[in-house]
C-alpha cells in the first residue's frame, strides 16, 4: 500500500495524471501519514506557483431570488421559508466601496438565477464598478443565460464568471435537478465563456447523494477538457427546507483530499477553501490550504441580507461586518504561516 500510494501521488505530481483505480484508492485509504504525503505534495506545488500568499474574493450575495429548483439548494424557487432580497445597484456599488477599503482586488457578484435583473442591468452594474474600481476584478456568479448575454457582460468589463457544471455525468445531473435543467446546457454555458475569453471557474460539491468514484473521475476528466482557470469544490450539506433535508452530509476528508488531486492536476489553478468547508469543519479553511487551496471568499454583503443567503444549513459568516471577516481570515491565514495577497490574483496565463 505505501508504494502503490507513493505511485499515485507520484503520477499526480510528474504526469498530472490519475486512473479511475486510483482515484478510488485514494478516496478509500485511511493512513493519516498516506494523506499527509498527498497533502504536502499538493501544497509544495501550489507555493511553486503562488507562494505563500492567498487570494482574497470579496463576495457580494446581491440577490437570493433564483428560478431554479435544484434539489439540494437552500434558496431554490420551491423553498417558501426562504426571506427573500435583492440589493439595488447602489448597495451593490457601496459594498464595493468598502471592499476597495477594505484592500480587496476582486468582486463576486453572486446570486440565484433571478431575471429581475436584465442583462442590461448587469451591463450597467459591471460598468459602475469598472469605472469607480479600474484595478478590480469582476468575477459573475449568476448562473446560465445566453452566449450573448455573457459576451455582453465581458464587454462591459467582467473578466471571471463562476460557474459549477455540479456533475459531469448526466444521469446524477439529472437527480441534483429538474428536468427543466440539463447538463448539456450547463457545459454549453462553460464552453460559451471560455471562447468569449473569461477567467472561468467550475466545480462541484463533494458527497451528493449518487456521488461515486466513477461520476467524481468524470468531473476529473470533463475539467481537464475544459481546463477552466479556477475551481470550487465544498462537501454537499443538506438544507433543511429542500427534498433533500434527510441526506448526510458530504466527507471533510474526501474534499481535502480531492482539493489536493485537483491541485496536483491543476498546478496554476485558483482553488478556494470555501466557505462550506469551513462550515463543515471548524478549521476547514485552514486545512483546505494546507491541501493546496489559495483563495478564500470573505462576504463583503451587508450584513442585514447575510443570513437569508443560505445555501445549506449552519453557514458560518453570516454575523459577522465585513471588516470582522477580513480581519478574521487574515488572522487564520497568518497563523498557519501564509499572507494576504495585494495584487488582483489572475490565473498565471492571464497575467499582463
Ligand atoms: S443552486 Fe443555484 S441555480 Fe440552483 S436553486 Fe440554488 S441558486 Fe438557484
Amino acid at each position: 500500500m505505501e508504494d502503490l500510494y507513493e505511485r499515485i501521488v507520484a503520477d499526480l505530481k510528474q504526469k498530472q495524471t490519475i486512473s479511475p483505480e486510483d482515484l478510488k484508492t485514494l478516496l478509500a485509504d485511511r493512513e493519516e501519514t498516506h494523506e499527509s504525503r498527498l497533502f504536502a505534495a499538493a501544497r509544495e506545488r501550489a507555493v511553486q506557483t503562488f507562494g505563500k500568499q492567498i487570494y482574497l474574493r470579496g463576495l457580494i450575495e446581491f440577490t437570493n431570488y433564483c428560478k431554479n429548483d435544484c434539489y439540494y439548494c437552500g434558496i431554490r424557487a420551491g423553498n417558501a421559508r426562504a426571506k427573500r432580497y435583492r440589493l439595488s445597484e447602489e448597495e451593490i456599488l457601496a459594498c464595493c466601496n468598502r471592499g476597495e477599503t477594505l484592500g480587496f482586488r476582486t468582486f463576486v457578484l453572486q446570486g440565484g438565477e433571478d431575471p429581475f435583473y436584465s442583462d442590461d442591468d448587469i451591463c450597467g452594474i459591471i460598468e459602475k464598478i469598472k469605472k469607480k474600481h479600474p484595478d478590480c476584478a469582476v468575477t459573475l456568479s449568476i448562473g446560465e443565460r445566453s452566449r450573448e448575454a455573457y459576451r455582453r457582460f465581458f464587454e462591459s468589463g467582467a473578466e471571471r464568471y463562476l460557474l459549477r457544471q455540479e456533475t459531469a455525468n448526466e444521469a446524477h445531473y439529472s437527480m441534483l435537478h429538474p428536468p427543466a435543467m440539463s447538463a448539456e446546457n450547463r457545459k454549453r454555458c462553460l464552453w460559451d465563456l471560455k471562447e468569449i475569453g473569461y477567467q472561468v471557474g467550475c466545480g462541484f460539491l463533494v458527497g451528493t447523494p449518487g456521488q461515486g468514484v466513477s461520476e467524481i473521475y468524470e468531473d476529473l476528466i470533463f475539467m481537464q477538457e475544459l481546463q477552466p482557470q479556477m475551481i470550487g469544490i465544498g462537501p454537499y450539506l443538506a438544507h433543511q427546507d429542500t427534498p433533500w433535508r434527510d441526506k448526510p452530509d458530504g466527507n471533510v476528508t474526501d474534499t481535502l483530499r480531492l482539493l489536493s488531486v485537483l491541485r496536483l492536476l491543476f498546478p496554476k489553478a485558483l482553488l478556494p477553501a470555501t466557505t462550506a468547508l469551513g462550515t463543515a469543519d471548524p478549521k476547514g479553511r485552514e486545512k483546505g490550504i494546507l491541501a493546496g487551496a489559495n483563495v478564500l471568499m470573505p462576504n463583503l454583503s451587508p450584513a442585514a441580507v447575510r443570513e437569508k443567503y443560505l445555501l445549506y444549513d449552519g453557514k458560518i459568516c453570516t454575523g459577522e461586518e465585513a471588516a470582522e471577516c477580513v480581519k478574521c481570515l487574515s488572522d487564520r491565514i497568518e497563523q498557519i504561516g501564509y499572507t494576504v495577497a495585494e495584487s488582483r490574483g489572475d490565473h498565471p496565463d492571464f497575467c499582463q
